[in-house]
């Protein structure tokens, strides 16, 4: 709408514009007119004067310039009668411009007199005209008319449309970024919502299997006829503390998490070795890797391969990266972990043969809540904190994370860490 109306503007002005050329020009050529009839009466007044034929040449005025006019005479010339005779001229036909006249030698071509005349509607016409007055009483003389004030006058320019023009531009621009701005914080805050309410789903959720678990422990612990089967007792008892260790478990991530938000994560960090950690680790998944038939390999080839980190965060940062394989993978477990080291950092990719992640949702798990959407099947459980907490503490220790992943085919994520120098 700003541009129509802007281009409207723009339109009309060029409009007015040419309304104001033409009336420059009409005014212009009445005012020529007006010179060139005033010029001519007062070259027929002097040769009446003169008991000369006027019109003895056609043509007498001639306009030089747009205001400097020239008047062929030939006769005896009184500069006081000539002057006389153009204010009076003037005067009659409104002509209210200052003037300057001068008298020319035609076979010199040179300047014998010349006078400024102020013109205004005051101007008074001599009447004594001095009987001795200087005369040019040979042939071969013309005269000229100036008029000094009057100067080409151009119309306005549309120079101040250009300049509003760019104006609302820089605006128009300017809103339109701010309210992107604000409709891409709306997305966002959305998103995030969203996220919040499945991760309180995904909460509530895991933290109801081991509170009923318990629940149905206790209540049968709380049986009059229990205590005759110790066995019993004590497997109901192993269940309620597997149960809270659970629990237990799930709290402390996101206790966890909350630190790492405030920056309060404290880290004790020690000279460890990537491998032995590596191993350590790997023995407990192991098993239930081979439960699901699956298998576990290992290509462990870095050469270097102290760091110095918090040995307890970063058991936690593998383990997270093994159970994500083990637990999106759907069919028998293939997972191999390999290790390379460069000139400064220690490289540890952990590959799966797993159900894989989509281009656009793998610039996502990093984030916090992220889970890849699954419709309303909820068969893998998680809280989309796992892969947001490695990306935090490998920060912490100046490493690195990155994924790639094909779907249906697998997915690979590769932890650098620095060595000691
Ligand atoms: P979650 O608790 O959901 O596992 P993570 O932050 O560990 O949270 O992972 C984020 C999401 O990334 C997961 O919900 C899952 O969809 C996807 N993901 C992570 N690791 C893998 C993997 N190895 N294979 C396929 N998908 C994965």
């Amino acid at each position: 709408m700003q541009f129509f109306w802007i281009n409207k503007s723009i339109q009309t002005q060029n409009q007015t514009i040419d309304i104001q050329k033409k009336n420059i020009e009409i005014e212009n050529q009445q005012f020529e007119n007006r010179v060139n009839i005033s010029l001519t009466n007062v070259r027929d007044k002097l040769l009446l004067l003169n008991d000369e034929a006027a019109g003895f040449y056609l043509d007498p005025v001639k306009q030089i310039t747009k205001n400097y006019f020239v008047v062929s005479f030939y006769d005896t010339l009184s500069h006081e009668l000539l002057e006389n005779f153009l204010i009076s001229e003037f005067q009659q036909r409104h002509i209210q411009e200052s003037f300057e006249y001068g008298i020319y030698d035609c076979f010199s071509d040179s300047i014998i007199y010349d006078k400024y005349v102020g013109l205004s509607k005051n101007t008074k016409i001599s009447d004594n005209i001095s009987a001795n007055q200087q005369k040019w009483d040979h042939d071969g003389h013309y005269f000229g008319v100036y008029f000094p004030d009057r100067i080409e006058s151009a119309p306005s320019k549309a120079s101040e449309i250009s300049y509003s023009l760019a104006i609302t531009s820089i605006i128009i621009i300017l809103i339109v970024a701010i309210f992107t701005y604000a409709i891409s914080i709306i997305l966002r805050q959305k998103k995030l919502s969203v996220m919040r309410n499945d991760f309180i789903n995904n909460m509530t959720h895991e933290l109801k299997t081991p509170i009923s678990t318990i629940h149905i422990s206790s209540d049968v612990l709380l049986r009059t006829d229990i205590h005759k089967d110790p066995e019993r007792i004590k497997r109901y008892a192993k269940i309620i503390k597997a149960e809270n260790n659970r629990l237990e478990g799930q709290v402390e991530k996101v206790l966890q998490l909350a630190k790492l938000e405030k920056g309060e994560i404290q880290l004790n960090k020690s000279i460890i070795n990537i491998h032995t950690v590596i191993k350590n680790i790997a023995e407990t998944f192991e098993i239930s890797i081979q439960d699901r038939k699956g298998k576990l390999h290992f290509e462990l080839n870095a050469q270097h391969v102290e760091i110095e980190a918090d040995p307890l965060h970063i058991t936690n940062v593998i383990a997270t990266i093994l159970d994500n394989a083990n637990k999106y993978s759907p069919a028998e477990p293939e997972i191999s972990i390999n290790t390379l080291c460069d000139h400064d950092n220690v490289i540890v990719s952990i590959q799966d043969n797993g159900k894989g992640i989509k281009s656009e949702d793998l610039k996502h798990v990093f984030e916090k809540f992220y889970r890849v959407p699954t419709g309303n099947i909820h068969d893998v459980k998680g809280f989309g904190l796992g892969l947001f907490y490695v990306k935090s503490i490998l920060k912490s220790h100046n490493g690195n994370i990155t994924a790639t992943s094909e779907p249906n085919i697998g997915s690979t994520f590769t932890i650098t860490l620095p060595l000691i120098k």
